[in-house]
């Protein structure tokens, strides 16, 4: 089984602002919210990311020369503009640049991994009654959330019993039956959203469990 892994920006050690005691905060990448006035944007975004430094750059088009992908332009505000529907984020902007004016912001890290290098910090967690703090992005975008629509046909979206929502509400009723948190929503459809530490048996244990309800709600109702 492939180890778990989520998609960091950064570590920041000796926080006092969030939570008790002394803290460390590990900035996860990737939020569905995108809020207006969020503190950290350059986490919102799911993917690894090329962040440029205006201050340090000096105009001299070395990047947008080496960008395979032209997604890089000189302009005379910021310096370098990144088309990121191009960016690959391949880096090879960041290995050319004489300034260090580039940086890939977001980097994949196992469970193992994390917990060894926010561990190193423990001696000042006990003292302190303080711990970690996990922000930036939003940890449940990591995880699985997803949804199945329950209509007789794709093409015409019909719903399965007779009043709408019917299907979806009794799909819930029996995964709850079988200790399965599922949730009726909007469009006849179910949601699943289980936590990011599910293992692939409980995976199992959750298509198993929707399936035998599918099967089920479809001898009541059609
Ligand atoms: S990361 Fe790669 S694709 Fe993206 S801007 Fe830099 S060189 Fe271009
Ligand atoms: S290579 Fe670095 S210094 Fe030169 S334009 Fe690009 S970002 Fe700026």
């Amino acid at each position: 089984m492939k180890p778990l892994r989520g998609l960091i920006s950064n570590i920041e050690r000796f926080a006092i602002h969030d939570g008790p005691g002394i803290r460390t905060l590990v900035f996860m990448k990737g939020c569905p919210l995108k809020c207006l006035w969020c503190s950290s944007p350059q986490t919102q975004n799911p993917f690894p990311e090329v962040m440029h430094d205006a201050a340090r750059c000096q105009r001299c088009g070395t990047c947008a020369i080496a960008c395979p992908a032209e997604a890089m332009t000189l302009c005379n505000d910021e310096g370098v503009r990144i088309d990121r529907e191009l960016c690959k984020g391949c880096g090879e902007c960041i290995d050319v640049c004489p300034n260090q004016a580039l940086e890939l912001v977001g980097h994949h890290v196992t469970v193992e991994e994390l917990s060894r290098e926010v561990n190193k910090n423990s001696a000042f967690y006990r003292r302190s009654n303080g711990g970690i703090t996990i922000g930036g992005g939003a940890v449940r975008s990591m995880g699985l959330m997803a949804a199945i629509e329950l209509v007789k046909g794709k093409e015409t979206k019909e719903q399965i019993g007779m009043l709408p929502m019917e299907s979806p509400r009794r799909i819930e009723e029996l995964m709850w039956e079988k200790g399965i948190y599922a949730r009726a929503i909007p469009n006849e459809s179910i949601a699943l959203a289980p936590p990011f530490i599910i293992s692939e048996q409980e995976i199992d244990t959750i298509v198993d469990a929707l399936d035998s309800s599918i099967a089920q709600m479809e001898k009541e109702m059609l």
